[in-house]
């Protein structure tokens, strides 16, 4: 937390009469997770317990959403030489979904992220997750959906009303139109339960399209796995 948010968080504490107790176990709380120097050794982090760490931050962004991202000059002094992030976030462009952010307000260096409409494992998707799990030691690999989604959107529509869209919106959505079809019967929003099934398929097809990562999971080093975050709420969601 940089000293600008520090002084007011404090500040306004004061001011709504908590006690200092509880103000010195939000800032440990929203400090424990240490950028790690980089430049040698990879995260010690399992994926179990990156997956717990996710878990955490997003309750921590759901409880005490008013964090800011901390102290960026510190952090950004610490990764310089390198980089050693315990997971990596394959979640969707829009600009209401920033993981950093969703999953408690992590600094420089933690996360490995790929980011496009849809959250789709194209060519250049999987040569990050490959980089990121076999290079740079990613324990864990999340594919991160989210309500109300605007590629999924436009593919539910592709399925259920053959819409067409200008330029290369139309082929970057095609990969999405399988998982609409899948639920179009299946009550229930159809765009979130697309969201979810595209998110869940993105994952086998990583796992298809990828031996280096496929080979990863199979040695127990990396687990993928998709998951679902709640504009309304705040709330992710890890799907089984
Ligand atoms: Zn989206």
């Amino acid at each position: 937390m940089c000293e600008d948010c520090r002084r007011a968080r404090l500040g306004r504490r004061a001011f709504l009469g908590l006690a200092g107790a509880a103000v010195a176990a939000v800032a440990t709380g929203f400090t424990a997770a240490p950028v790690r120097a980089a430049g040698g050794p990879r995260t010690d982090l399992t994926a179990d317990r990156a997956l717990e760490k996710l878990t955490q931050g997003n309750a921590r962004y759901v409880s005490d959403a008013q964090v800011c991202a901390a102290d960026l000059g510190g952090q950004r002094a610490h990764v310089t030489g390198g980089q050693a992030p315990w997971a990596t976030v394959l979640s969707c462009a829009d600009s209401r979904v920033p993981p950093e952010l969703l999953f408690g307000g992590l600094g420089l260096g933690e996360l490995f992220v790929a980011r496009n409409a849809g959250n789709l494992a194209d060519t250049g998707v999987l040569g990050t997750l490959e980089y990121g799990a076999a290079v740079l030691g990613v324990p864990l690999i999340v594919v991160l959906g989210h309500q109300k989604c605007g590629a999924v959107a436009a593919a539910c529509d592709v399925a259920t009303k053959n819409a067409t869209f200008p330029g290369s919106i139309g082929p970057m959505i095609e990969p999405i139109v399988p998982a609409a079809l899948a639920v179009k019967d299946a009550g229930g929003d159809l765009v979130t339960n697309a969201v979810k099934e595209n998110a869940r398929r993105t994952v086998a097809r990583i796992l298809e399209s990828s031996p280096i990562v496929a080979g990863l999971v199979k040695s127990g080093n990396v687990k993928v796995v998709p998951a679902f975050y709640e504009l309304d709420s705040g709330k992710v969601s890890f799907l089984a």
